[in-house]
């Protein structure tokens, strides 16, 4: 045993801690856990902890179920909610690899992609840091008459509320968040009733990914413990803004950020340029992986700020991809801010084809086009055209197609989870469009 995975062991026995959960998520992004006891840690962290893959979404055929989790020592922390007042007896966690039972890394493992795509760019000297900007709602635990969501409050932007729930929540989610390590930037009520947003500091893409899996966790059992229900639907009222997750990317060389060039427009450096370069070449092809759900589209096609074009801007709230104002006073802080990416996305595969896209314009030395400086909704088609600004796909269907003939998605994804990925979604797509929805009823049942 190497000496982090000893500090935990100690860190257990001195702080009586009883159960130890083993985290990993699937190819859909979901949280899957199973709690060992302390005298099992030993075993899990030499020869991993075997359970049957095929159960779980997109790990493994049942031909070839048996797979390992083994936990990363650096990942361990205390829960904040579980265990005595004293915070004895409590419970803790770690991230885990998946593995192959020969012990090898599993193709299909999330984490996994992530790690080979980060060690792809460490070879042409790149290290990639994301910084989240996570939205969600806040609802009332019970559904309205019609099965409706009801929001907690009717507060909107930066909206300060006596008394308000939002206040309590957001305090309370964010000292679980940083008592778990994980610090926390910004949080403001965000537009829509019940809508919140919470800014995680920006760290090391594989660690943010940890860092939302934990954080959906969190804001998921506090909105609990306080009798409420919290919800990443990325749009989950009609008429209302949808959530989001825009991340800030960027890449650094060392200890210098590879993004920034003093005196350059925007502090942006050559490789910048073209890191957006690439996202926007790509940006059809991975917005099936960013935004994985038939929900997924009626935020990016509903306004409120959600990007529907493919097109870069200064401050320009209406594109894809933002560089946003540089501050003197953040150092080295030049970075691109990508507004696709929902809540609800897989954190380790969005940030993979999201690398891999920037990267390969870096590798190209692709030229950055020209930035939109109008509000890209207010143009026609005709005038889109003109400008070269393309729309993102319009639905689930229409983001699968698109990404079936992606080489970059299939090369960075393996084929495993390629496959997977597109089987899981066209079933999804079809379960959707067997659906009558209520829309069908109001309008066609009084007309036809
Ligand atoms: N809710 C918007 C989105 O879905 C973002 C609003 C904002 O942060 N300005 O992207
Ligand atoms: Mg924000
Ligand atoms: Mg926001
Ligand atoms: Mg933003």
């Amino acid at each position: 045993m190497d000496r982090q995975q000893e500090f935990v062991l100690r860190t257990v026995e001195e702080r009586d801690v009883r159960f130890v959960r083993l985290w990993f998520t699937d190819v859909l992004g979901s949280l899957k856990s199973v709690a060992v006891a302390p005298a099992e840690l030993e075993a899990a962290f030499t020869e991993g902890i075997g359970f049957d893959g095929s159960t779980i979404e997109g790990l493994a055929r049942v031909v070839e179920s048996d797979m390992l989790v083994r936990p990363d020592p650096s990942t361990f922390a205390v829960l904040p909610w579980r265990g005595g007042p004293d915070g004895r007896q409590g419970t803790a966690r770690m991230f885990c690899d998946v593995l192959t039972p020969d012990g090898l890394p599993a193709p299909q493992d999330p984490r996994h992609v992530l790690k080979r795509t980060l060690a792809k760019a460490a070879e042409a000297g790149f290290s990639f840091y994301t910084h989240p900007e996570i939205e969600f709602y806040l609802f009332e635990k019970d559904l309205d008459a019609q099965g409706i969501p009801v929001p907690v409050d009717q507060a909107g932007y930066f909206d300060h509320v006596p008394a308000g729930v939002a206040h309590d929540f957001r305090r309370e989610a964010i000292t679980m968040l940083e008592a778990l390590g994980i610090s926390v930037e910004y949080s403001h009520h965000e537009n829509g009733p019940g809508q919140n947003e919470i800014d995680l500091r920006y760290a090391d893409a594989l660690s943010t990914a940890d860092n939302i899996m934990t954080f959906r966790t969190v804001v998921k059992e506090v909105a609990f413990a306080q009798g409420h229900q919290a919800s990443f639907m990325p749009r989950p009222l009609a008429g209302l803004p949808g959530s989001g997750m825009h991340t800030h990317l960027s890449l650094f060389s060392g200890e210098a950020n590879a993004f920034h060039a003093d005196g350059a427009e925007y502090q942006l450096s050559t490789t910048g340029r073209s890191f957006i370069a690439g996202l926007l070449r790509h940006a059809r092809e991975i917005t099936a992986v960013t935004n994985q759900w038939v929900n997924s589209y009626k935020r990016l096609w509903g306004g409120s700020e959600a990007p529907s074009y493919v097109c870069w801007g200064h401050n320009n709230r209406s594109a894809l991809v933002r560089v946003p104002m540089y501050k003197p006073s953040k150092g080295q802080s030049t970075r691109v801010e990508y507004r696709a990416l929902d809540p609800a996305t897989n954190p380790y595969l969005a940030f993979a084809v999201l690398l891999a896209a920037g990267l390969k314009g870096v590798e190209e030395g692709w030229e950055l086009p020209a930035g939109a400086e109008d509000d890209v909704w207010e143009l026609t088609d005709s005038e889109r055209r003109s400008l070269g600004i393309e729309p993102l796909p319009g639905s689930l269907s229409e983001a699968i197609s698109v990404m079936e003939g992606s080489e970059l998605v299939a090369d960075t994804l393996g084929e495993g989870v390629f496959d997977f990925f597109l089987r899981n979604k066209r079933a999804e797509w079809d379960d959707y469009r067997r659906e009558i929805t209520p829309f069908e009823r109001r309008r066609y049942l009084p007309l036809l």
